[in-house]
């Protein structure tokens, strides 16, 4: 292969090959705009190095042909002792990785050449030994791997010893000084002298970029990422241009438009007699990209052209890296720009309104986590920019957003406070089903255990509510109802804690947090302090618009009361995908739920059935008016019964504290027995589901009852309810048909008593892969499947969710095996090989099969994709992930 490209024989499209730095590189060169000459070394090379632990054999000849080339072009050869050749050694991967990676400017340079740079700069001697003592500094830490901190105090200590406030103010003198300090530092602390050899230089430069791939720091940001670890970075060698050579020099950056806003203006910085690194370095103040005009309006204009042209030729946001040669302007670096979410959506419209790009295209612009991240309440900037608030921890951004409240650390206390009103965070060690009401009662869940996938971040993401879990320098003990921060600092039980889900970062105090106005807009409640933001939710509005027109996959919601249909409604859930019916028998109907496990006799159990049906007759009816007109897909009974009965430690304890005291009441001794009998091993694996009907009779035909009923009612009110009932965790088409029998029966019984026209269909999740395996048999019975693919990624792997990710998956996603908890997105190989399958078979038996997913991977940006690709019909998701399903079903379309 080819492994090294002159920047006149790339393109924009050779990002794999050339990195996005030499990519573009050879763009700009093409468009005829000043790039210094230059070549790139591909990622291919650094491939073939990282996995050898050598350069390829042919890659020493290429780069001495293309130096070759690059020094008769220039005149000079590099590090020529009386003319010398310098070039920037510069790293470029294909995804962009701020500061993760090396680049070292002024190879070439040494004791020999450095007169001769000094004579080339028309003698000027204090330029030429700045662009030395750059290179042995930037080349000794990030080549040689010497501590940079040696080299800044040896700077500081000559800028003091010189009374200077900033590099400016040493001569020649003090910098040739200063070389030969940095030189002994190097050899001291690398146990070897600074190279004097040109092309040892730039092969050890080339080489420490290439290492430069698997730093530490690099790894874990293409983690956070996700960016594959295997691509490598590619290389460019770019002949130097020099923004120090006086006050007519200078270097900046430059962005097209407003990276936070969008807007179209001057938006950048410039620094006078500086090299690139100054800027980011911030060793010197900077001054507006504006202010160029008054400095050079020569190279102001010209630079102002170039970002046009360069904005109609990429279509976007783009940002540039610059310098100015002695009123030369030169362009070192350009890309498609970063921007903030809100930026997003508004450069997509502004974009379509300026005729750059179509709608399609705008779409493509923007992603649901961008739409998610508008979506939650902020913690002001300015607040945390100021440091008046004290960061006390950090931890993993588990489920977005900015919650403050009063610290508690168990869930009777969160539902107590909050009932009276109190707003509060909820702080445990690890949470688990036993806290779900105090996580519904906190406005926030702050964890020192656990992943993004643990149940904390899990619940709390299905709730839309903050949550940082996993911060790990918090010492939370529970019993005593605090939190011990680093440095000792102790949070007492209703001392005031800030939390952001969307940073991971842990607060003490209150941090003032702004509302979004993008839910205000989705809610239908703008407000007068939405309006500054009026840009961004037109923005927002117009590609909603777009996106609804476009998509195929209809959205629904998973909700299990009338308030969340109804806020599901509002950001345009087209149905319920899953209502758990199990949510219904929480609180004070527990009672009768225990009631109707502890049965003895068949009296017992009906009434017990007898007293939930009308409560669960009202759910049905308000869900189906908040629903009206739109499908409800109301899960049977699905959890096993042991959730609903006291834990069985406390409870045996209780039994044998009152057995002591030989007081022991007969329930409780009744609810052991129960608890005893009930107790299994692999509960999601034993008596629940499908099976639960199969097995406690009259439970199901209570709850369709109950559906059918409440239909009928909203039938005679002038509703339009459109129930379709769904049987969990049937694993063969038999178990099916038994419920199925049953079900119409009652609807039948239930149509002849009220004279209601009773349209209810029956269907069935998949989630067992011998469901999967036999759908063809299965879609007999069913009018539609609902991928339950929570259950069905634990059945398929084998894993058990609420363990796993404790356990291994940490050590899973470290060894690549693989690149995202299979919980949060689908693993498309292995149980979306089996939806594919199951949804081909059941279509095949009825092809006006219905077919969904409900579950977490149903708003999950790149399940979506892989669900419209499957050609489901729809996805159900928590009412907060609507509108980014909508977005990304049309995305996945566009
Ligand atoms: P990063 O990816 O960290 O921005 P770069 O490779 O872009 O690293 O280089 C760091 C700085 O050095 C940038 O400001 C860049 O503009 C500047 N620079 C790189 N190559 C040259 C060159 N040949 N001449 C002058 N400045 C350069
Ligand atoms: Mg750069
Ligand atoms: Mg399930």
């Amino acid at each position: 292969p080819k492994y090294v490209y002159d920047f006149t024989e790339g393109n924009k499209d050779l990002k794999d090959l050339l990195g996005g730095k030499g990519a573009n590189l050879a763009e700009m060169t093409n468009l005829g705009l000043p790039v210094p000459p230059g070549f790139t070394i591909t990622t291919e090379a650094c491939r073939v190095y990282l996995d050898s632990g050598a350069e390829p054999p042919a890659l020493r000849d290429e780069v001495s042909a293309h130096l070759a080339e690059l020094e008769q072009r220039m005149g000079r050869k590099l590090g020529q002792s009386d003319d010398p050749l310098l070039v920037s050694v510069r790293s470029g991967a294909k995804f962009s990785m701020p500061g993760m990676m090396d680049t070292v400017l002024n190879i070439g340079l040494s004791d020999d050449s450095v007169a001769g740079l000094a004579a080339q700069a028309g003698g000027d001697d204090r330029f030429a030994w700045d662009s030395y003592r750059r290179l042995v500094q930037m080349f000794g830490k990030t080549v040689l791997g010497v501590d940079g901190d040696l080299f800044e105090e040896a700077l500081e200590a000559a800028k003091r010893a010189k009374g200077a406030d900033s590099d400016l103010g040493l001569d020649a003198a003090d910098l040739r000084g200063l070389v030969e300090e940095f030189k002994a530092i190097v050899a001291k602390e690398a146990g070897r002298e600074f190279p004097q050899e040109p092309r040892e230089q730039m092969d050890l430069a080339v080489r420490a970029v290439f290492d430069s791939w698997n730093t530490d720091r690099a790894r874990l940001y293409r983690r956070q990422e996700r960016i594959p670890g295997d691509l490598g970075t590619a290389v460019n060698i770019v002949a130097m241009v020099f923004g120090n050579l006086g006050p007519d020099s200078g270097t900046g950056v430059a962005f097209t438009r407003d990276p936070a806003t969008g807007a179209q203006g001057v938006y950048g910085d410039y620094l006078q007699n500086a090299q690139g690194e100054d800027v980011v370095a911030g060793i010197r103040n900077t001054v507006p990209l504006a202010d160029l005009e008054r400095i050079d309006k020569t190279s102001y204009d010209r630079l102002l052209a170039i970002m046009e042209t360069l904005e109609t030729h990429y279509k976007d946001l783009c940002d540039i890296e610059f310098t100015i040669e002695r009123g030369q302007l030169w362009m070192l670096q350009t890309r498609v720009g970063k921007r903030t979410a809100a930026a997003a959506f508004q450069i997509a419209t502004q974009l379509v309104d300026q005729g750059l790009i179509d709608e399609a295209e705008a779409l493509r612009r923007v992603t649901g986590a961008q739409l998610a991240q508008l979506m939650f309440p902020r913690f002001d900037d300015a607040a945390t920019a100021r440091g008046s608030v004290r960061r006390i921890g950090w931890g993993i951004a588990a489920s977005p957003g900015a919650a403050v409240g009063k610290a508690v650390f168990d869930s009777y206390t969160a539902v107590k406070w909050s009932r009276s009103g109190e707003k509060v965070i909820l702080i445990r060690r690890e949470t688990n089903p036993d806290d779900l009401s105090g996580m519904i009662a906190a406005e926030g869940i702050l964890t020192s255990r656990g992943g993004k996938t643990s149940h904390a971040a899990v619940v709390a993401r299905g709730m839309g509510k903050t949550c940082v879990c996993g911060a790990e320098e918090l010492e939370v003990d529970t019993k005593r109802r605090c939190l011990t921060a680093p440095g000792g600092l102790v949070l007492e039980e209703g001392d005031l804690i800030s939390i952001d889900g969307s940073t991971g970062k842990v607060y003490l105090g209150e941090v003032p947090v702004v509302p979004s106005p993008v839910v205000e807009y989705f809610e239908g409640r703008m407000h007068a302090g939405a309006e500054e933001a009026g840009e961004l939710v037109r923005a927002v509005h117009r590609i909603m618009a777009y996106a609804d027109r476009v998509r195929r996959l209809r959205v629904r919601a998973n909700a299990d009361n009338a308030e969340d249909a109804a806020r599901a409604r509002r950001f345009g859930a087209q149905g319920i995908g899953l209502c758990r019916t199990e949510h219904m028998f929480l609180g004070e109907r527990r009672e009768l739920v225990e009631r109707l496990i502890l049965a003895d006799t068949d009296g017992e159990r009906e009434d017990a059935l007898k007293a939930l049906l009308p409560l669960q007759r009202a759910d049905f009816v308000e869900l189906f008016e908040a629903m009206d007109g739109l499908p409800v897909t109301v899960r049977l009974l699905d959890p096993p019964l042991h959730e609903f009965l006291p834990d069985i430690t406390e409870l045996s304890v209780r039994v044998a504290l009152a057995e002591a005291r030989k007081d022991a009441n007969e329930n409780d001794l009744r609810l052991l027995q129960a608890v005893h009998k009930l107790h299994e091993q692999n509960p999601m694996l034993g008596l629940r589901g499908v099976r639960l009907g199969l097995v406690v009779p009259g439970l199901f035909a209570m709850q369709v009852r109950a559906i059918a009923e409440a239909a009928a009612q909203r039938i005679a009110a002038g509703g339009d309810p459109r129930p379709e009932i769904m049987v969990p965790l049937v694993g063969t088409v038999q178990e099916l048909e038994i419920v199925r029998d049953e079900a119409d029966a009652i609807v039948a019984e239930v149509r002849e008593a009220t004279g209601a026209d009773l349209d209810l269909s029956i269907g069935t999740m998949i989630e067992l892969p011998r469901a999967a395996l036999t759908a063809g048999q299965i879609a007999e019975a069913a009018e539609f499947f609902s991928f339950g693919t929570n259950d069905l990624t634990q059945t398929v792997w084998g894993f058990s969710r609420d363990d796993v990710e404790a356990s291994f998956f940490t050590a899973y996603l470290e060894k690549g095996i693989f690149g995202v908890s299979p919980f949060e997105t689908i693993d498309a190989d292995g149980v979306g090989a089996l939806v594919r399958s199951a949804a081909e078979a059941g279509r095949a038996t009825r092809p006006d099969l219905k077919l969904g997913v409900c579950g977490e991977h149903g708003g999950d940006p790149e399940s979506v994709h892989f669900f419209h690709r499957a050609g489901l019909d729809y996805v159900s998701c928590s009412p907060f992930r609507i509108p980014v399903a909508r977005l990304e079903a049309a995305r996945a379309a566009a």
